[in-house]
């Protein structure tokens, strides 16, 4: 029998919030919180910008963002939306506008009516009376075409009419805060008074999502701490500029980590900046790993696995976890396919010796513990606590897998849904 581990921590339940819908995506409080990302192709290419859509979606982005920074981008948004169509591919897309969102939305009618959302920063559609009258222009658009829209809020583009005021008022004040606080207090007000605008020109309330994007993750914590009970929209959430490698995935997960556990978080993206040469599609899978992490949405098998130590000195425990993890990915597309539902949530571990080893492995549905050095050279399987077989090192890998695939085909039931059919 598996062992069940009473769970002693309960996350506070999701804020409730509006819910918006983004082509056939809905983003709100009652429903799945959706992974999104971010093309770092030229948008004007469209062929390249079609090929990373498809491989962020296939990672897992439920929604794909990219920049439309001048006419060009623009005019090829219509047909990048007809290539994916043709491809038979319905990928809600996101435009990001800075600066001449206003023109270019007008000036390419086409632009407008193929995007599912617009990305709005009040930091960056113009100053003084410009500002809001290049604001409303955007929101007109958004309702002529009947497009949500996300005010996203920049810490790096803030307004910086809000910020000033609220720096000379803070000088004035008997009990200053400091100026990372009045960073935070801006970056807030700024979306809570585009969203008031945005509505009194006329668009729905549930026609906006928000984000407050910081790249401190202190900061960035508590500015959607402070934003979450003043306004009744989904919230985008997202640590901006988190980085390269280890660094980007520990400071995003610290940050989502914060915020979802809080209820805090309707949508996600994070944004890493990507090693020289590396996928795009690493930050659709740390947001898919993250929220699966904290148990808030499964998407396929996780594989539990030890450091490795003194132990196990030679490859083969860290080759049969890298492998496991890959083929556990490839095979989820399989079992989704042919409809066997709650597969996404099995656990696996694979581990390197005797002391955690047998412990583990009973703890996850299938397990496999390995032996360390100076060990009885034989691997240990488990399935639901209970050891099923020992095998030899030369075919534990294959053994294993043999003992997944049956697992899956005896512990999930099969639904042959239309929907799985053509997944
Ligand atoms: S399970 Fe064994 S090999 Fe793995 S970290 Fe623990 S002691 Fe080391």
């Amino acid at each position: 029998m598996r062992i069940e581990i009473p769970k002693t921590t309960e996350w506070t339940p999701r804020r409730k919030s509006l819910q918006v819908r983004v082509r056939n995506t809905w983003i709100g409080s009652d429903y799945p919180v959706v992974v999104q990302s971010m093309t770092n192709t030229d948008t004007a290419d469209v062929n390249r910008t079609v090929a990373q859509i498809i491989e962020l979606y296939k990672a897992g982005s439920e929604i794909v963002r990219f920049t439309v920074q001048h006419k060009e981008m623009a005019k090829a948004v219509k047909p990048i939306r007809k290539m994916l169509e043709d491809l038979g591919y319905d990928i809600p897309l996101i435009g990001d506008f800075h600066y001449n969102g206003h023109q270019l939305l007008r000036e390419v009618p086409e632009c407008a009516d193929a995007l599912d959302k617009y990305r709005i920063n009040p930091g960056n559609v113009g100053f003084g009376e410009k500002h809001d009258e290049n604001f409303k222009t955007m929101i007109d658009v958004a309702k002529d075409y009947g497009k949500p829209v996300r005010i996203g809020v920049n810490w790096g583009s803030l307004d910086q009419t809000i910020l000033t005021k609220l720096m000379d008022d803070n000088s004035r004040s008997k009990t200053p805060k400091s100026s990372d606080d009045i960073m935070v207090d801006a970056v807030v007000e700024s979306a809570v008074q585009s969203v008031r605008k945005a509505v009194e020109y006329g668009l729905e309330p549930n026609q906006i999502i928000v984000s407050t994007k910081i790249s401190e993750v202190p900061q960035m914590v508590k500015a959607y701490e402070q934003l979450a009970p003043r306004i009744e929209q989904p919230l985008h959430v997202g640590l901006t500029e988190a980085g390269l490698g280890s660094k980007g995935i520990a400071a995003s997960a610290a940050a989502l980590g914060l915020l979802l556990t809080q209820g805090i978080g309707d949508t996600i993206r994070v944004s890493l900046t990507p090693a020289p040469g590396a996928s795009r599609s690493e930050e659709v899978i740390v947001a898919k790993q993250i929220l699966q992490s904290l148990d808030i949405r499964q998407f396929s098998p996780l594989v539990s696995s030890c450091p490795g130590c003194g132990r196990t000195t030679s490859t083969v425990f860290q080759e049969m976890a890298q492998d496991l993890t890959g083929y556990l990915q490839d095979k989820m597309h399989e079992w989704k396919k042919e409809g066997y539902v709650g597969v996404e949530g099995m656990k696996v571990a694979v581990m390197g010796c005797v002391v955690n080893g047998p412990g583990e492995s009973k703890m996850a549905n299938l397990g496999i513990s390995l032996p360390g050095s100076g060990e009885n050279p034989s691997c240990l399987i488990y399935e639901d606590g209970k050891q099923v077989a020992s095998v030899k090192a030369n075919v534990a890998s294959e053994e294993f897998k043999r003992h997944i695939e049956n697992y899956v085909k005896t512990h999930y039931s099969k639904k042959m849904t239309e929907q799985a059919k053509s997944n």
